[in-house]
């Protein structure tokens, strides 16, 4: 994923338009977003705990099979261990390939893996992760790394080993009237690269997920879709990201309601993070189906606003701390066992 150029530009207006009020008298110095401010949420988990050791593991199973970098053996074995342990937990699982096109017009063999749980629901809920890692570290702080690939402990594997231990307590204790899809998109982190000398384009990233938005079956709708992107990395915080509360507002509110009710606030200030070109920007902006994106935002990290390891070779599972994927794994389980 990438920061959308959007954001400095929303900063500045924002930081113009907020001196200027404040300087007039009409603002006064407040941190906290005005009608959430007094919102006070009681403590009132529901649902099963989810198991962090469990997450971890499904992470580190798939770093265990090296960079899941496209058209590689190594992305392949992953997609093939993906599909048999989503079936294991009980999915119906299928798996959607076709071949999409790089920045640089390489051919990429993507494949999009859906696992359905309780197929047979018509209230569903989506969510989704990529899979592939980044071919090239090219924001690694030692430029001789930039051609090298990314573990992607984090930025990938994360969000999938969540899900993945989603999958296993829905199968433990199935919720009756709600059935689940869990989407791991794959040719996510394909971007335009820094070091490619030609300009960025946002199209570039999400592959994937552009396919599988083009390509949603004749009235599929779920209620909503939560996007989980680099859930699992020491010292994150998931503020609330701007395209998400773009497109769907209610869900961010109702996510980060959920975070506070099973106790992990402090995980997810319910500041602004900034605006990502993620998955989530064609299921809204092609399959019109309103999705937030759950990533975390380190607002004084000098390496990158998404943290210190983002697309540098240091994304392996010894910056995952399972208090991250603890506290993202709850709430989802604190939204999913919350719907009606
Ligand atoms: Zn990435």
């Amino acid at each position: 994923m990438k920061r959308k150029k959007i954001f400095i530009v929303t900063i500045f207006a924002a930081a113009a338009i907020g001196c200027a009020l404040y300087f007039s008298g009409v603002l006064t110095p407040k941190t906290t977003d005005t009608d959430e401010a007094d919102e006070v949420v009681a403590v009132k988990p529901v649902g099963p705990a989810f198991n962090a050791d469990s997450a971890y593991a499904y992470a580190a199973r798939q770093c265990d099979f090296g960079p899941r970098v496209m058209n590689s053996d190594a992305h392949d074995r992953c997609a093939t261990w993906i599909v048999s342990k989503f079936r294991s937990l009980g999915c119906t699982v299928e798996e959607q390939k076709t071949t999409v096109t790089g920045y640089d017009g390489t051919a990429l063999r993507c494949n999009n893996i859906i696992a359905h749980v309780n197929p047979q629901a018509t209230t569903r809920i989506l969510l989704c992760a990529h899979y592939d890692s980044r071919p090239w570290a090219d924001n690694d702080p030692d430029s001789l790394n930039w051609h090298k690939p990314v573990m992607a402990a984090n930025d990938g594997a994360s969000g999938i080993a969540v899900m993945l231990e989603i999958a296993r307590l829905l199968k433990a204790k199935p919720l009756p009237n709600i059935g689940v899809d869990l989407v791991c998109f794959d040719a996510e982190d394909w971007g335009t690269p820094q070091w490619a000398g030609v300009a960025d384009k946002e199209d570039t990233w999400a592959l994937g997920a552009q396919y599988w938005a083009a390509h949603v079956p004749e009235g599929y709708g779920p209620r909503y879709g939560i996007l989980l992107d680099m859930v699992g990395g020491e010292g994150s915080r998931f503020y609330q990201e701007v395209m998400s509360k773009q497109y769907a507002p209610a869900i961010v509110k109702k996510v980060w309601r959920a975070a506070a009710q099973c106790g992990m606030s402090t995980f997810f200030p319910k500041d602004e993070g900034g605006a990502i070109t993620d998955d989530h920007i064609p299921v809204n902006q092609i399959a019109h189906i309103p999705t937030i994106d759950i990533i975390p935002y380190f607002p004084d990290c000098q390496q990158s606003s998404f943290g210190p390891t983002w697309h540098t070779v240091s994304d392996t599972m010894d910056h995952i701390d399972k208090q991250v994927l603890k506290a993202v794994g709850q709430t989802i389980v604190q939204v999913l066992y919350s719907e009606k």
